[in-house]
């Protein structure tokens, strides 16, 4: 056993052991600093990915009979770290963290204590942690903490199952037993994330009880759509269930109007006599905005330039009302930099928990005892990590100014690329709002986008110009090592003018997520743009010419 036991920590805290884990971390830190390169997107070379390269993994793969030496262990995992991507300044494709070191070490003090979230007896750090910062959020967010709760789950798309089963179980409490009711409904707008897709797939409510609400072209949810198609389901003798407001749409950073979609709950409530319905804000992509909901744009501390500041002060006006929803979520490991999973299930009312929770006689093992005294039997989770650590020393480590600043940058960022990039681009439309995200279009000749938006093109043409953003994604995407952009096939929907279907809109995505993207190095960003789109545009007449 003396051989097994120099796999483990010390059980004294002896130094000798300590050392050796330590020269272990630094081996690690040590080479993969060495594989970085502030020029590339990736950790030194990229594998060569032939068609074959799973398949060889899974031949070659087999337990070794004698375990092998640590050292090589590490050179094994570095192998697997070389041509990963890393996310520094050349990285602008998606909401992609580089995790902050203050939510590496509470990571790392996790994996140390390595505490079970589910019950505070086995995991007392996580427990006061996931407490503490579920008061700290709620503080912000405007939710009463000593009625809110928390706890951390498996991703914005977890929090979104969860609140889901929260509005079925509130009601209709006996579904745990007798199952869903059929009668159900649930609504998102056409470009909510595919999270309440799964979750009304899984839930058993079925994907045809989920009803898409058209988007403005804000890309917030259209209102009077809303209220109409909700007004239909009553008439129908449905009954309107749950709302998914998304506050931060994935793609383009739409941001719903919480406080008119709660008006019309609340006015069919009323009218109809329809049980309260469900509000959930999907603030994965957005809700680190709530940073700025106490912030005075008058004294203006951190001193944000004025365009920043018009934007900053918008999403304060927002997302404010978050506190009117029944429930919302902190994705840190996307705007918040720590991470997966780093996700925080917030609750403005804990009472909808009881409706699912186990029963004392289901958890024989853990939870009701003398001892310890929280016990989170309401998560779909059994054991839990307690990522809350990470969530809590991130909080520390900025502080609201912090985040602030870190959260304004993305901002300042988007307005100087934008600028730029129609300045020196003629054939580029941008077609989103100021936001973290700019959404981008190129043209073979001129643009269309008002056309295109104002329901003016023939199909053909839309999809003619679908097409050439797709292959353009295609040359910029194979030279993703020097700048890696982000792209989406479906950024928002648009009428044409010989057809009454909507048709999908291709777009580029700059979506800045390091602290190393900085407005010095927007020359760069819409420099490499510029230089392969005139190569693209070369290759493409050339290709014309000769089919000529
Ligand atoms: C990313 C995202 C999700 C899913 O969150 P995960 O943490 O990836 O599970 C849900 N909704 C929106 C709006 C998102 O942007």
């Amino acid at each position: 056993m003396k051989e097994i036991q120099k796999l483990f920590p010390s059980m004294d805290g002896n130094e000798l052991q300590r050392e050796e884990l330590l020269s272990y971390f630094k081996t690690i830190l040590t080479k993969i600093d060495e594989l970085k390169d502030p020029n590339k997107l990736t950790l030194g070379i990229m594998p060569e990915y032939t068609e074959d390269y799973y398949n060889r993994i899974i031949e070659k793969a087999d337990v070794p009979k004698k375990g092998v030496p640590m050292e090589e262990v590490i050179q094994e995992l570095l192998k697997l770290a070389e041509g990963h991507r890393y996310v520094n300044r050349n990285y602008v494709a998606n909401a992609a963290p580089l995790p902050n070191i203050a939510s590496m070490i509470g990571n790392l003090v996790m994996v140390l204590v390595n505490g079970n979230n589910l019950w505070d007896v086995e995991g007392p750090a996580a427990a006061a942690a996931e407490i503490e910062i579920t008061s700290m959020l709620s503080k912000l967010i405007g939710y009463d903490e000593s009625i809110s709760a928390g706890y951390t789950t498996w991703g914005g798309q977890g929090v979104v199952f969860n609140s889901l089963r929260l509005a079925i179980a509130r009601y209709a409490p006996s579904s745990n037993e007798n199952g869903v009711p059929q009668n159900l409904y649930c609504f998102c707008s056409e470009l909510s994330h595919y999270s309440l897709y799964k979750s009304v797939e899984a839930a058993g409510i079925g994907v045809k009880n989920m009803i898409r609400v058209k988007a403005n072209a804000d890309h917030s949810m259209n209102l009077d759509d809303l209220k109409e198609k909700m007004a239909l389901v009553i008439g129908n003798g449905g009954v309107p269930l749950y709302v998914l407001a998304t506050m931060g749409t994935t793609d383009t950073f739409g941001v719903d109007d919480i406080e008119g979609i709660k008006r019309i709950a609340e006015d069919l409530e009323r009218t109809h006599g329809v049980f309260p319905i469900y509000i959930h804000a999907d603030s994965a992509m957005g809700g680190m905005y709530t940073f700025f909901n106490h912030y005075d744009f008058e004294s203006n501390p951190l001193r944000f330039e004025d365009n920043v500041k018009k934007v900053l002060r918008s999403y304060q006006h927002k997302f404010k009302q978050i506190k009117l929803a029944d429930s919302m979520v902190f994705d840190f490991h996307k705007l918040g930099q720590t991470p997966y999973i780093t996700s925080l299930f917030l609750i403005k009312n804990r009472e909808y928990l009881k409706y699912v929770d186990l029963d004392a006689a289901e958890t024989p093992y853990v939870g009701n005892r003398g001892y310890g005294s929280y016990h989170t039997g309401f998560t779909l989770e059994c054991s839990r990590m307690g990522s809350a650590l990470a969530i809590y020393a991130s909080l520390l480590a900025f502080g609201m100014e912090g985040y602030q600043e870190l959260l304004a940058n993305y901002i300042r960022v988007n307005i100087a690329f934008r600028e730029m990039l129609t300045r020196e681009v003629s054939n580029v439309a941008v077609t989103n709002e100021i936001s973290p995200i700019t959404t981008f279009r190129f043209y073979p000749e001129k643009t269309e986008w008002d056309n295109e938006l104002n329901g003016h093109l023939p199909v053909e043409e839309i999809m003619e110009i679908n097409q050439f953003n797709d292959e353009f994604a295609e040359v910029i995407g194979a030279e993703r090592d020097t700048v890696f952009f982000g792209n989406t096939k479906k950024q928002r929907l648009v009428e044409a003018a010989d057809s009454n279907k909507q048709l999908p809109v291709y777009a580029h995505k700059f979506f800045t997520i390091s602290p190393y993207s900085t407005i010095e190095e927007v020359d760069r960003y819409v420099g490499f743009l510029k230089e392969h789109l005139e190569i693209f545009l070369k290759m493409r007449n050339r290709k014309y010419s000769i089919i000529g």
